[in-house]
């Protein structure tokens, strides 16, 4: 099953609406889910990485990629991402996957769903892929909903059923509310500094 999140302007304020979501509202691996700030380290390690072992230079390499080598330059020291075509072409290319840029147990500084797929990423406003936030969460440079993290427990919640059915797990609303308030608010978004 799809999460279909469309974002709809009520007036001037941006809502959302949710279908059919179903493992994305992730409860029971919620507390495997990499620390954020370590993955924009990792793409960039990675990308150089990746770089090194074909023993390419940053021409070669933007070459490869139809950029130029400043962007490589930038991907390297942290300081802008590429695009999701730009890390899906690296993987054929170099025949990795996205676990390896990201880390296999990344999950959405907003909603908690997992993060496996190239496709699972939001994307900036400069067309950089968003190491933080799902696609469903973070649209054209703003989050799709506006609301408290007590909100988005409740989004989440809606899909419980779904979730235990994906999982095999048999979590009571109470007990995924409970898992859900320790958890939520560790994650990037909600995070009181
Ligand atoms: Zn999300």
């Amino acid at each position: 099953m799809q999460t279909r999140v469309r974002r709809a302007t009520v007036g001037k304020r941006r809502v959302l609406r949710v279908h059919n979501r179903a493992d994305e509202a992730s409860v029971a691996r919620i507390t495997r889910c990499t620390h954020f700030h370590r993955r924009i380290i990792m793409l960039s390690e990675t990308i150089l990485e990746i770089r090194k072992k074909g023993d390419l230079t940053q021409e070669d390499f933007a070459e490869k990629l139809f950029v130029t080598r400043q962007a490589v330059s930038r991907w390297e020291n942290g300081e802008t991402t590429p695009g999701i075509d730009t890390l899906k072409r690296i993987s054929e290319l170099f025949n990795v996957d996205a676990n390896a840029f990201f880390g296999t147990a990344a999950c959405c500084q907003s909603c908690s769903m997992q993060l496996k797929k190239f496709d699972d990423y939001a994307v900036n406003i400069d067309g950089g892929v968003n190491t933080d936030y799902c696609h469903y969460c973070y649209v054209d440079g703003a989050f799709a909903m506006d609301g408290t993290v007590e909100d988005m427990i409740e989004v989440n919640l809606q899909y419980l059923k779904e979730f235990n059915a994906e999982n095999g797990t048999n979590f009571t609303e109470e007990q995924a509310r409970k898992i859900l308030k320790m958890h939520l608010p560790t994650l990037k978004r909600w995070k009181k500094t």
